[in-house]
């Protein structure tokens, strides 16, 4: 597997309780590197264009309000096999389910308000990341 790039979000939850550097010590022990990263505020067509995969679920609406309802921090993140080592760093969707050591193990409140956020697959990273970064934002 080469050198490929994913998406992260650390979520409102994560940027409200000030752990965003204990997340991104975990990150980088990992052996992902941060290539691009900036807290911004999502708006509301951000979040649902986001998310628009889970429009559907029930909790489509509850997803779009958390995001909204403080700072995220977006980053994109390389390394070899970026995708999959950050989905595994990261840990289930429910922390308690999640594996010990992980992110939302170590972190997350809740299955809603579970910290981080990581593409699930290449093709996703290229949409996610086109949605937040330009080219000349990433310095690998
Ligand atoms: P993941 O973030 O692990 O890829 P999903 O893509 O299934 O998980 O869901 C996207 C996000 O939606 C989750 O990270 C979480 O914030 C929220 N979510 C998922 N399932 C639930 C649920 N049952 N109740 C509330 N929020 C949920
Ligand atoms: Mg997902």
């Amino acid at each position: 597997m080469a050198v490929e790039r994913t998406f992260s979000i650390l979520k409102p939850d994560a940027t409200a309780r000030n752990i965003t550097g204990a997340i991104n010590a975990i990150i980088e022990k990992a052996g992902l590197r941060i290539v691009a990263q900036k807290r911004i505020r999502m708006s509301r067509a951000q979040a649902e264009k986001f998310y628009e995969i889970h429009k559907a679920r029930p909790f489509y609406g509850e997803l779009v309000d958390f995001m909204t309802s403080g700072p995220v921090v977006v980053q994109v993140l390389e390394g070899e096999n970026a995708v999959a080592k950050y989905r595994d760093v990261m840990g289930a969707t429910d922390p308690a389910k999640a594996a010990d050591g992980t992110i939302r193990k170590v972190h997350a409140k809740s299955v809603g308000e579970n910290s981080v956020h990581g593409s699930d697959s290449s093709d996703n990273a290229k949409i996610e990341i086109a949605q937040f970064f330009t080219d000349k934002d990433i310095v690998g």
